[in-house]
């Protein structure tokens, strides 16, 4: 069976399989389980159109799944068949970035990228928030900036949908031409994580991440 399973989408099938889980403890009815498994399996099929049976199967399985034991188990089923964000070096990377100087790189040693949707790094000395991407099959880099409020403030990820105190997440914001006045700039902002493999944990959709990236391309 070939892989056939984004990041995110790994993530959107945990997170709903921990909706069953709760449904299990807490309906006391099995007909409420039932119901919760049906969701569940057609959101799964929504997510993932045209399966092979093959692949069906294993999704299919994902309704059993019971408790946290059964979650782990589940999940490793998976992972062979994950597609990874793809192979980018150091030297490409660069080559997205040309007018930055003094270019902090990620640790791509260390990174896991079976699970990352979006590979995203901080450089703390400009506070530079830096995405790359592979928008419709096209490597994209884009540097925003970042400010982190001085008082704690609980704000949701616009990309993963969680909400951290502090500054896990912070407004990032691009400065993109205006095309309509003369000299013109628009910023455009989102709140985001600042910690980006944690955000990659979460993310459960990439809707929102390509439409920020669409706009300031
Ligand atoms: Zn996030």
């Amino acid at each position: 069976m070939e892989a056939f399973l984004h990041p995110y989408q790994v993530n959107y099938i945990r997170s709903k399989i921990n909706l069953l889980i709760g449904a299990f403890y807490f309906a006391g009815d099995y007909r409420v389980v039932d119901a919760s498994r049906e969701n569940v399996i057609q959101s799964l099929y929504d997510l993932l159109p045209g399966l092979t049976p093959e692949q069906r199967a294993l999704i299919d399985d994902a309704a059993n799944v019971r408790d946290k034991d059964e979650l782990k188990l589940y999940m490793e089923r998976l992972q062979p068949y994950i597609i990874p964000f793809p192979a980018i070096t150091a030297a490409e990377i660069r080559k997205l970035f040309p007018k930055v100087k003094k270019l902090v790189l990620p640790d791509l040693a260390n990174l896991d990228f079976s699970k990352i949707t979006y590979l995203g790094w901080r450089d703390i000395a400009t506070h530079a928030l830096y995405i790359v991407y592979p928008l419709h099959g096209k490597w994209i880099g884009v540097e925003c900036q970042y400010v982190t409020g001085a008082k704690k403030v609980s704000a949701m990820c616009t990309w993963c949908n969680r909400g951290y105190g502090g500054d896990g997440v912070a407004l990032v914001t691009k400065q993109i031409k205006n095309r309509q006045i003369v000299d013109g700039y628009t910023v455009v902002g989102n709140h985001i994580c600042l910690n980006s493999p944690a955000c990659n944990q979460g993310i459960t959709s990439t809707e929102e991440l390509e439409h920020f990236l669409l706009r300031v391309k």
